[in-house]
């Protein structure tokens, strides 16, 4: 059998070199196709090199020469690619048999989108696609005739609990609710008068998972899980009163299925990335994936409690955008994106995140979705609302 050939959206990050590494190890059924960073010359030409990747790409076209050198410095004869169109080329390559969709936030809708339009076994990370553009994205992977397979940790446990048939609906298969496990993040416990003072050093300090910057302050707002909640919903067709969340802070449940007759199927393992890779490249099969085997009796304990939305006012503003659906979700999203970045950034502080979102939502229409412009017009629009309301009011 010849390797299937993968092109990785975003193989400079968290997820991207997680993937690699889970290749390296099944190196006989895996061969790198392309691969593509935002801005990291040297990161991404090192992995070209080391991985003999047919493609590099460079989403910002204006280091199309460096990234020349630094491939030509090591030897590596990839062919360049560069700015959305080639980023849109690489994920719709006519060769490539899997594309990795593990760029951040709402840039990487275009590309997902693109190989889902092509019929490509999309292994999706970047649940920004779904959260925004959920209807969209189900009905590009149904006419491209895409394979869709969640690789967010949560998402990857629902589908290894589900019955294989489940896309026939959740009440045809006697799936009661889904129930996603949130670990908390680092300020579960911190008493909330302190929530202004975190900094983005402390933010990005999970306990559980090593994950890139965006996605660990979410996790800290647990706008992450408010996300995934959206996501859920699309991926698994689940309604609203269908999705419920549970605080778990040990990450070794990674989430559950409750069927009608009283039965909870769970997921677990360590808390590594590895592992919804892993099974996302090979499924329906099951690889190697280098990850350490879970000793339940050194965990000891699993503890379960209720999300505080009082503390993490987050959860509770996505729970409301995906019931009220529409343009709810994209501004939901474009807003705490550009809320991240400033906190990042240090322009805002922490507990102003959800405050900002808040305000933002409150001040923007809800629009029906139709197509692709809609979206990307509305989370053009939220952008330029949110970035003048940090500049004017806080
Ligand atoms: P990261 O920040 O570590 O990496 C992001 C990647 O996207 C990098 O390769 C970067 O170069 C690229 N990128 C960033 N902005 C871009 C742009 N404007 N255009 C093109 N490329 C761009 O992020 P990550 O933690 O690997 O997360 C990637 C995605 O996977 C996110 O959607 C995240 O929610 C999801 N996810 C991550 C984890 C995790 O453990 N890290 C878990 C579940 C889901
Ligand atoms: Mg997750």
């Amino acid at each position: 059998m010849r390797p299937s050939l993968v092109t990785i959206l975003g193989s400079t990050g968290s997820i991207g070199a997680s993937t690699l590494d889970v290749i390296a190890r099944n190196s006989e059924r895996y061969q790198v196709l392309a691969l593509t960073a935002n801005r990291n010359v040297h990161g991404l030409a090192e992995q070209c090199a080391r991985f003999d990747a047919s493609y590099a790409v460079i989403a910002d076209a204006s280091l199309t020469d460096e990234l020349k050198q630094a491939l030509a410095e090591r030897n590596c004869s990839a062919e360049i690619l560069a700015g959305t169109v080639g980023l849109n080329e690489a994920a719709s390559l006519p060769e490539a048999d899997i594309v990795m969709a593990a760029i951040v936030g709402a840039a990487g809708l275009e590309p997902t989108l693109k190989a889902a339009r092509s019929g490509k076994k999309v292994l999706l990370a970047n649940k920004e696609s779904l959260v925004i553009a959920g209807n969209i994205f189900i009905q590009a992977a149904r006419e491209g005739g895409a394979t869709v397979l969640p690789v967010d940790s949560e998402h990857n446990a629902i589908f290894q609990a589900l019955p294989a048939d489940f896309s026939r609906g959740l009440d045809s298969v006697g799936v009661e609710r889904i129930i996603l496990t949130a670990s908390g993040g680092p300020f579960l416990d911190l008493p909330l008068e302190q929530m202004g003072q975190v900094t983005p050093a402390q933010a990005c300090k999970h306990p559980n998972w090593d994950m890139g910057r965006k996605i660990s302050v979410d996790s800290a707002t647990l706008m992450n899980k408010g996300l995934e909640l959206i996501e859920a919903h699309w991926m698994f067709r689940a309604g609203p009163e269908q999705l419920d969340v549970v605080v778990h802070p040990q990450s070794i449940v990674h989430s559950m299925v409750e069927y009608r007759d009283g039965s909870v199927l769970a997921q677990m393992g360590t808390p590594d990335m590895r592992t919804p890779i892993g099974y996302a490249l090979a499924w329906p099969e099951r690889i190697e994936a280098g990850v350490q085997r879970l000793n339940l009796s050194e965990v000891q304990d699993l503890s379960f409690r209720e999300p505080d939305l009082k503390r993490f006012p987050c959860l509770g503003l996505a729970f409301d955008a995906m019931r009220e659906g529409q343009s709810a979700p994209v501004v939901l999203n474009a807003a705490n994106e550009i809320a991240v970045e400033a906190f990042l950034e240090e322009r805002i502080r922490f507990d102003q995140i959800p405050y900002l979102v808040g305000l933002v939502l409150d001040h923007s229409e809800r629009i029906p979705i139709e197509c692709l412009d809609d979206v990307l017009e509305i989370d053009r629009q939220t952008r330029v609302q949110t970035t003048q309301m940090i500049k004017k009011r806080l």
